[in-house]
Formats: C-alpha cells, structure tokens, sequence
C-alpha cells in the first residue's frame, strides 16, 4: 500500500493542567498495512496453540497487567484526568476482563445437532483480525471489552486508540508481549481517526471492526463494513433515563443519582442524563439533589477525594459549551477550580422531552429534569429517544420496576441503582445506541463464524 501520509506526533495532553505529557507518532496507512498483515501471521501461530495453552497466555497476560496496576491507573489519571479511584478500577477492569475471557477459551463449545445419515457438528472458528477502535471516555476498558474475548476466541486484535488517549492502551500491548503473547497478536497503533482508522476498516485482511464512540462515525463505519461484508460491532451513544417515582426512596435516589451522569464528568455513554421524575415528587427530589450534586467534589484527579475530574479536551468543552455555557440559567450548579484544566462544573437544568438539551448526547457533566405524570407517561418520555443504551428506574413497587423494565426500549437497565457496565454481564444498545453485545458469558461467539460440518456414517460401497 502506498504511503502519503507524513509521519507526525500526536501531542497527548493532561486535560487537569493543560501540560503536553508526551507526544506519540501516528500511525500512517502503511503501518496499518504492515500491521495487518503481521496479524494475520500472528493468528495463524495463535490459533494453532492447544486452547488450554491460548488460556494460560491470556491468564498471564492478566496476572502481569494485575503488576502493573498502579502505573496503568497513574496513565489513565494522567491522560485521561480520570480521578485516582476510578481510574484503579478501570485498570482492575482490563486485569478482570482478560481472567474472565481467559476461561471461555475451553469452553467456545460447538454443538451437535441429531441428523439423519451421520453426524452434524458445529465449531466455532476464529474470524481473523479484528480490528478494536476506541474512544477516549474510558480508554483502558473498552480497550480490552473488544481485545480480551477476541484473542479468547483465537483471533488476532489491531487496536487504534483515540488520539487523545493512547498511553494506556499502547502500555497494555507491552504488557502482553512481556506476558509471552506472540509477537504481532496483539498491537497497538496511535493514529487520527480518518487516517489509520479509515485504513483498518477498508483494509482486507480485517475479518471484523469493533467500534466505540460517536453515533455519525459509528453509522459511517457501518455503510464502510457493508462494502465487504465485514463484521461490525458499535457501541454508539446514548441519552438515558434516570426514572423517579414517587414511592421510591427519595433520598436514596437523589444521593445516588449524581454519580450516575458526573461519574467520569458525564463522558460516558450511560449517563442518566434525563431525570425523570414524578410530578408530585418533583421539587422535593430537586432540594435532595442540590446539595448532593455540589458534595460531588471536581479537583485534582490525583487526590484519592476527588469524585470528578475535567473533560478531556478544550474541544469537548467548547462542545458542551455549544449546548450550555457556564452561566447560563440552571437549577442546580456545582462548583469547578479555576485556572489551567478543562473544568466544567456540574449542572441540572430544565429540560423538556424532544427539545435539544434532553435529544441529543452532550456527554459533560450536564443533566435534565422532567417532570412526568404516572408510568404511562415516564415510559413514553424514556422511549422518546434516538438512543436505547441504559436507564435506571427507583421505585418500591416490584411489579412496576419489572413493568418499566420492559417496557423501556434500553439495553441496560438497573432497578434502585446505577448499576455499571459488569465483564460478566451483556452489554449493548437498542436503536441508534449500537449494534450487537459486548461483555457477558457469549461474548467469545461475536468473534467466531459457525461452521457446520456433516459425517455421513452411511457405509462407503
Ligand atoms: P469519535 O467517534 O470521533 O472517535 C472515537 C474513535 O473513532 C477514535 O478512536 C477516533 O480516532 C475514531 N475515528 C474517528 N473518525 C473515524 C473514521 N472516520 N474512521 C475510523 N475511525 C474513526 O468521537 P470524538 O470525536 O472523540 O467525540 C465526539 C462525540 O462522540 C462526543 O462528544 C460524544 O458525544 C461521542 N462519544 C461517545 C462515546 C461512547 O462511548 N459512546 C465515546 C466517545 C465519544
């Protein structure tokens, strides 16, 4: 492949300072080539191994990641401005993610299905490469959502971290190899959306492109899968539903909804960031919730006391500063330090179902409240969306809580929680949220084809 793309950096920045921290060099079109097809050698060696050998690696890989937890949480702090706390979470999370697909190495069982003249086996054999785009909002978990069940199910991953964030996945591709992965199973390549992105999902040798991020590319990387037919998977966007009804513990609800859209400053696509809440109850949940919003401290990313840290970028802040600027009228507002950083403090607003702030993913620390009249009423409003990715409902009324559950056209919903995206549980969006599951115990199978095989056991003449 002809390379016309000039090497250059990609200066990585401390969204809490402002500071260049480094500057990593892009991938061009020729690397993603070269790439590619070091993958494809690589499968082949990979898949060949005996599974319980592939489980072992992968278990190392784990163990070796599990070493070096604190330096992959200090990268994700420093380039994603990720409180400390979380960011050792999200670390664990890659650690976990590799355990667990690690044990459905021996497990991708295929079936045996009662036919007559022989036998009929399936076998569920490894796609290829795959190709794992990540987003920026969580960088080291999404990185291994994809990476950990691919090489699980035998495949080879090239993964292309966001551009703003590719410290933490650019160390975890050492890591595998430290942990005696293959050389080239497993590789990571910094590149521009547009330019390295674009060439893993045109190029050939990708059997299947796991994408994370905004709904516009999601789609446009769909109609580019679609001229091979090459495997797609997204995790889009989302604008979910934080539903409060009246006979539910109030002040339960109200001191856990802030973490629910300013946990990683509201960058995560299952924000609750519509609260829905029952007329009759509504301005008393508003004056439980003030004084829970500002209890949710933004500071210095490094300080274990931190719950919120900045957006990641000036762009993002001008983006959410399109939607709403810092001083525009709001009902609650929380407070952000001032000086170098990306700051945006947390805000509530009034929002009403279909106008622009409670339609479209503003993904900063920015929340609306509606008002609603009975359940009739909160379904509809949860369901007036584009997205269908999470929801939460509060309520003391299991029929209803079960009712509302079905009823809200979301892929991941929690009862009197927030409840996080889990490894061992499916996740995934309806509508214009994404296409297909990650995570959960079928998470190896999107990254297998199913072959059927016939026997006959008639007797050769
Ligand atoms: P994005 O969709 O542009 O970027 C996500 C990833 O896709 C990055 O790795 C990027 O380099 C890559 N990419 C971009 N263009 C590409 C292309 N043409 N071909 C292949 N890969 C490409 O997201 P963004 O611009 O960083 O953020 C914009 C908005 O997207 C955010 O404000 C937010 O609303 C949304 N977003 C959502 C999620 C999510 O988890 N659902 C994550 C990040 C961003």
């Amino acid at each position: 492949m002809q390379d016309e793309h000039q090497k250059h950096g990609l200066p990585v920045v401390n969204p809490a300072t402002e500071e260049l921290i480094t500057t990593v060099a892009a991938a061009t079109p020729g690397d993603v080539d070269a790439a590619v097809r070091r993958a494809a050698r690589a499968q082949r060696t990979w898949a060949a191994l005996a599974p319980g050998e592939r489980a072992r690696l992968l278990r190392r890989f784990a163990v070796v990641v599990d070493e070096h937890l604190e330096e992959l949480a200090g990268l994700e702090v420093q380039e994603a401005g990720h409180p400390i706390g979380n960011a050792r979470g999200e670390a664990g999370n890659a650690r976990d993610l590799l355990d667990y697909a690690a044990g459905g190495v021996e497990r991708l069982n295929g079936s045996q299905i009662p036919v007559d003249g022989g036998i009929n086996v399936t076998f569920a054999e490894p796609l290829g490469v795959v190709a794992v785009i990540a987003p920026w909002n969580f960088p080291m978990p999404i990185a291994a959502w994809g990476t950990a069940p691919a090489l699980a199910a035998g495949n080879a991953v090239v993964l292309k971290p966001a551009e703003t964030t590719p410290l933490t996945a650019m160390r975890l591709a050492e890591l595998g190899l430290e942990a005696g992965l293959p050389e080239g199973l497993f590789q990571v390549l910094p590149g521009e959306g547009p330019v390295a992105g674009t060439a893993l999902v045109e190029h050939p040798g990708v059997a299947k492109v796991v994408f994370t991020g905004s709904t516009a590319v999601g789609k446009d990387i769909m109609a580019r899968c679609a001229a091979s037919v090459k495997r797609v998977t997204l995790e889009l966007g989302g604008k979910s539903p934080n539903i409060v009804f009246a006979d539910a513990d109030l002040a339960a609800a109200a001191t856990a909804a802030p973490g629910s859209f300013l946990d990683n400053t509201g960058q995560d696509c299952c924000s609750r960031s519509r609260i829905l809440v029952q007329r009759e109850v509504y301005d008393r949940f508003l004056e439980l919730l003030e004084p829970a919003v500002k209890a949710f401290t933004a500071g210095d990313p490094a300080d274990p006391a931190t719950s919120m840290g900045p957006l990641i970028s000036q762009r993002q802040r001008e983006r959410v500063r399109g939607f709403v600027s810092e001083d525009a009228p709001a009902l609650i507002r929380g407070e952000v330090p001032s000086g170098k950083g990306f700051w945006y403090p947390a805000t509530v607003l009034e929002g009403t179902s279909g106008d622009r702030l409670s339609a479209e993913e503003i993904f900063g620390p920015v929340a609306v409240a509606i008002p609603f009249e009975d359940e009739a009423d909160a379904v509809r409003i949860a369901n007036d969306s584009d997205y269908g990715l999470s929801g939460s409902i509060w309520t003391r009324d299991v029929g209803r809580a079960l009712r509302v559950s079905r009823a809200v056209a979301a892929g991941n919903l929690s009862v009197n929680s927030h409840s996080s995206v889990r490894y061992s549980t499916p996740f995934g969006g309806y509508k214009q949220s994404g296409l297909g599951r990650e995570l959960g115990p079928d998470a190896l199978t999107a990254f297998t084809e199913t072959k059927n095989v016939f026997i006959s056991t008639e007797e050769q003449p």
